[in-house]
């Protein structure tokens, strides 16, 4: 347990920091003795990602090309299944890169259907458990094959009575062929459930303008306000933004938010339009590492916000700094009472973090360590205030 730290840059200043019971107690500023402080940010919240489907790290598995989404399906699926057994040790290594990268809540998507059954879910609610000190974690019931294409609405609805809080599905048209009844399952489901909803949406402009309408329609219907999630969303990079702008304040209104990967090989959602009409814009990593879908995951939000910054050209300190809203899991201003939750890095400010990406030096969860080099490397005298508070 953390008691404090001796001198840190945390809003604007230097100062030290009392930690008790889990919160931040005091925040006392100190002069400024010429030592450089680490900078204190909060912890990030990575909105999107799979920890059910990376691939080991110790042998590479020789990536094949896809004719089409449905083949990249049946590939990926075609390489999961030996892996299996090792799919909990895989998952916690990656969770501890995303630890050591300062992320602190995380949704979760795990891979359901009729073959795998809940299996895939059995070892992540292991995990969201073993974790539960360290990271929120929410799990999302998804049938990556489908769901109605693969029959697995009935597998669906064992993941949430086993806990998971999400109910996810593919490209409503696209993928299984019928927009409305697909739709009319996810939100049926959640309904019963009690649940919230997060779709993939890969269908391209047209077809995935329509089915966000479509989406928008249920979630007023249902009353599911606030609770609804379309993730990736490209088509909203496709169509004009005479269309854009109406679906977006639409988006605004029903609480819709969207979550992007800030893809560089495909359009994505236009941040600043979404912005401006008020839609929340979340980042996930989505990829962690290498898995059936891409050698080029990157865990690091923080690298994925600076993806962002650069595709938007948000490079002065307004717009750098306005970036964290997407992936921070709290503002960036620490007040005594809050959780003390949060990570350690150099750099003066959080647009030099942004720039520089600096390496965690430490990440704390409720007052404790559990992340970064000077945890790992058993250093955490060098800036822990040690004794009782003065
Ligand atoms: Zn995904």
């Amino acid at each position: 347990m953390l008691h404090g730290l001796r001198r840190v840059r945390v809003n604007g200043t230097i100062a030290a920091v009392a930690i008790a019971d889990g919160s931040i107690a005091r925040i006392l500023p100190i002069d400024d003795d010429g030592e450089i402080p680490l900078l204190m940010l909060p912890l990030f919240a990575d909105s999107h990602v799979h920890l059910d489907k990376g691939f080991p790290t110790d042998r590479w598995i020789p990536r094949r090309a896809a004719a089409s989404l449905l083949d990249q399906f049946r590939i990926e699926k075609e390489q999961l299944a030996p892996l299996l057994d090792g799919q909990l040790a895989r998952a916690e290594q990656t969770l501890r890169r995303m630890l050591d990268c300062g992320t602190g809540r995380a949704r979760v998507h795990v891979d359901v259907d009729p073959e795998i059954g809940t299996r895939h879910l059995e070892t992540m609610l292991m995990l969201q458990r073993d974790w539960a000190k360290a990271i929120d974690i929410e799990l999302v019931a998804f049938p990556q094959q489908g769901l109605l294409r693969s029959g697995s609405l009935a597998v669906v609805e064992d993941a949430l009575r086993l806990g998971a809080t999400l109910v996810g599905a593919v490209d409503p048209g696209g993928v299984d062929g019928d927009v409305d009844a697909c739709l009319d399952a996810v939100f049926r489901a959640a309904e019963k459930h009690g649940a919230a909803i997060d779709i993939h949406l890969h269908d391209p402009a047209e077809l995935g303008r329509r089915t966000i309408g479509a989406i928008a329609d249920r979630t007023e219907d249902f009353g599911l306000q606030g609770k609804v999630t379309v993730s990736h969303a490209y088509c909203l990079g496709e169509i004009g933004v005479d269309e854009l702008r109406p679906l977006a304040a639409r988006l605004a209104t029903v609480g819709i938010d969207i979550v992007t990967s800030v893809p560089i090989d495909s359009a994505m959602p236009p941040a600043a339009v979404l912005i401006a009409e008020g839609v929340q814009l979340r980042l996930g990593t989505d990829h962690t590492g290498v898995d059936a879908w891409t050698p080029f995951g990157e865990p690091d939000l923080l690298r994925i916000g600076r993806r962002l910054a650069e595709k938007n050209r948000w490079t002065d300190d307004a717009g750098m700094r306005a970036t964290f809203d997407h992936f921070a899991a709290r503002p960036l201003v620490f007040r005594e009472g809050d959780a003390a939750d949060f990570q350690l890095l150099a750099a003066s400010c959080p647009e030099e973090a942004l720039a520089r990406v600096p390496e965690r030096a430490l990440v704390v969860r409720a007052g404790e360590p559990v992340a970064g080099f000077l945890f790992h490397q058993g250093l955490l005298g060098e800036i822990a205030e040690a004794g009782p508070w003065p």
